[in-house]
């Protein structure tokens, strides 16, 4: 195919050059990413063959530089088999996804380059370089290192033949997660069926069964509708059935067990770490984080874990004294607790979702979340309408700085669940902030994705007090990728430690449910009125509530990640066996469970971002209960010098400054671990 008829390679003469959605086909990609690696290939080679002796400019700089078409290619495609998927998509994935493993690895193995950047870097503080341009060299060649690049002869070509590998299972582990979850589907047939749920998850219940061409109602495996089920529905055997279900997604049939992938993935990723010279591949994953070792990391989870446990078994007493009283016996059952939870919370704060969820709108929260940031960061934003995107639900943002009206970014934001959208909330980028460019800046673009049960046509969506914070965090990720302000694309926006890029998004959750915030956007779908200060005051006081449950489910999946990854014999590892040991160890009451089973683990075995990874958040917790304390302490949660200093330190600095450097630089001093325990009350 010609360069110029495949629309992911000619110019983009778009508003904001977006991808050209509207004529975007699934077989344009092989072709283009054909084109765009061999573009690549040809820039990062003439940075190797260049004669002149090597300088940050000719080697650094410029591979910053490199790969802006492939960049742009990799942007659409991975959007878009997250997003949008099909058959045809899923092809394309399977195809191609080894093809770009391979680029990567090539990339990341380009012993040319390494040279010329391995010479700068052991004269480094001779080069005259100011400290971003020092940051970018040491990132650069530890990026280098990190993949390889010291490796020789046989353990090199090993090590290349590992990543392909698993590029592969991760692929076949995200598609058999989903495609279970796609094919489950329990229709509410009767009146009975449907005992308990409120209006709001019948809506849903209703777009699922649209979706699947059932006239009805029908339930899915979509988070944001099984949760609202097992907390309303009567019905304790379809409960039952939801919940087994939900579980035993990855292991609901042979053609889509993900146990024998989740193995072989945790085997190569033991012989990749012994290739790098580390003991376990936990070591290995931990050099290049805030935490540094594993100790650290399992210090802090065992410091949260007792505490949690013993606060989880105290709210299943309650749970059950409560049951009993409705004639229920016998221990709580998994698929039990949401429902008696929820009416513990109701008699003990007469808190109901169902009442609160008419003050969260999905529009009215997205207008508080533009509403807290712009107070915050001096940003406004500005819809822009008649863009043709990749759906119709898809909106698109213009993010202009306020107090000099300049373009920031550009945000897109893609709020429905639906069966070619896979599960969970991320943020992602089509292109990332940039001055190193021939063009000088490049604004980023950049886009949220969650999954909340769209509402019926004609009415507004609603969102829970859960689905409130997740819109929220998600904006977080957002705002870094958006405020980001620096000179080269590797340092920008979420291009931090993984242990830090929690930060923005979890201190952002704070401020959705701030007063100030609270009466200006929750208002009431029907009546029009702002919430009322009765429940606002409920929603402080009943914070606490369940936290042992939610500390439990979270933290036994982070200490279960990090003995995977520390598992002295992976070759003789069952997933099923460990995962139950594990259990028994830690004493995870089995009513509350993990919250992510191993067959279903996304983050753990759908890339190898979040393996020995899985701590991140409550690491970050640490930063952001600590960092949000400092904003309360001035008795004004919008404190305008503490929000600058937030936006220069975090928030618009990308990875140009050390992680905990650039807390003290924002907080004054290091953070503490009490904040966290405070905020779940769990001292
Ligand atoms: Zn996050």
């Amino acid at each position: 195919m010609p360069m110029n008829t495949n629309p992911l390679l000619a110019p983009w003469d778009t508003p904001h050059q977006l991808p050209p959605f509207d004529k975007i086909k699934p077989e344009h990609y092989a072709p283009a990413f054909e084109a765009a690696m061999a573009e690549h290939r040809a820039e990062v080679d003439a940075i190797a063959a260049t004669t002149e002796p090597a300088t940050f400019e000719n080697t650094v700089a410029a591979f910053d530089r490199s790969g802006q078409s492939f960049a742009r290619v990799v942007g659409v495609f991975f959007n878009l088999t997250s997003s949008e998927t099909s058959d045809a998509l899923q092809a394309a994935e399977r195809d191609l996804m080894p093809k770009i493993a391979a680029h990567q690895n090539w990339l990341s193995l380009h012993e040319g380059v390494f040279k010329r950047v391995d010479a700068l870097y052991r004269t480094r503080d001779r080069l005259g370089l100011d400290p971003e341009q020092l940051r970018l060299l040491e990132r650069v060649h530890l990026d280098f290192v990190r993949e390889g690049a010291l490796l020789v002869g046989a353990a090199r070509t090993r090590y290349a033949a590992i990543t392909e590998e698993l590029a592969g299972l991760f692929t076949t582990f995200s598609q058999s997660v989903l495609g279970d979850e796609a094919a489950f589907c329990l229709e509410l047939k009767t009146e009975a069926d449907r005992a308990g749920l409120p209006g709001f998850v019948l809506d849903a219940a209703k777009s699922v069964a649209a979706d699947k061409k059932i006239d009805g109602y029908a339930i899915n495996l979509s988070p944001s509708l099984v949760d609202p089920f097992l907390t309303y529905s009567t019905r304790r055997d379809l409960r039952e059935k939801v919940w087994r279900a939900f579980k035993a997604r990855g292991e609901s049939c042979a053609e889509r067990d993900t146990r024998p992938i989740a193995e072989k993935i945790l085997r190569l990723r033991a012989e990749l770490a012994g290739l790098m010279g580390y003991g376990t591949y936990a070591d290995y994953a931990l050099v290049d984080r805030m935490a540094k070792k594993p100790a650290a990391v399992n210090d802090l989870l065992m410091r949260v874990w007792e505490p949690a446990r013993a606060r989880a078994l105290t709210e299943q007493k309650d749970l059950e004294a409560l049951a009993a009283t409705e004639g229920f016996k016998g221990p709580l059952s998994g698929w039990d607790w949401n429902f008696y939870a929820e009416k513990l919370r109701q008699r003990r704060f007469k808190l109901d979702e169902a009442e609160l969820k008419p003050y969260f709108q999905l529009d009215r929260m997205m207008d508080a979340m533009f509403d807290a940031a712009g107070r915050l960061y001096g940003i406004g934003f500005k819809e822009v309408h008649g863009v043709p995107l990749y759906h119709p639900d898809v909106r698109l943002f213009e993010v202009r700085s306020t107090a000099v009206d300049t373009l920031v970014g550009v945000f897109l934001v893609d709020s429905f669940a639906r069966s070619t959208k896979r599960g969970g909330a991320w943020m992602s980028e089509f292109r990332g902030q940039s001055r190193n460019r021939p063009g000088g800046l490049e604004y980023p673009i950049i886009i949220n994705n969650t999954n909340f049960a769209k509402a019926a046509a004609g009415k507004p969506t609603l969102l829970s007090l859960d689905d409130v914070r997740t819109l929220f965090h998600e904006f977080g990720h957002g705002l870094h990728g958006l405020l980001s302000n620096v000179t080269y694309n590797r340092l920008a926006g979420t291009s931090v430690l993984r242990d830090f890029v929690e930060l923005p998004s979890q201190i952002n959750e704070h401020w959705a449910l701030t007063p100030a915030i609270l009466k200006k956007h929750a208002i009431h779908a029907q009546t029009g009125e702002a919430i009322p200060d009765r429940l606002i005051e409920l929603i402080k006081k009943s914070e606490h509530f369940n936290q042992g449950f939610l500390t439990v489910a979270y933290t036994s999946c982070a200490l279960i990640d990090m003995s995977l990854h520390q598992h002295p014999n992976p070759e003789k590892l069952s997933l099923a066996d460990f995962e139950a040991s594990e259990c028994k160890r830690l004493g995870v009451p089995e009513a509350v469970g993990m919250r992510h089973r191993l067959p279903q683990f996304r983050h753990l075995f759908s890339d190898n971002g979040y393996a020995a990874g899985y701590y991140v958040y409550m690491w970050a917790e640490v930063l952001d209960a600590d960092g949000f304390e400092a904003f309360e302490a001035t008795g004004d949660v919008f404190n305008p010098e503490l929000a600058a200093k937030f936006k220069r330190f975090v928030l618009s600095a990308g990875n140009t400054l050390d992680p905990a450097d650039a807390y003290r630089a924002f907080r004054g001093r290091d953070p503490d671990v009490g904040a966290l325990l405070r905020g779940r009350g769990l001292v």
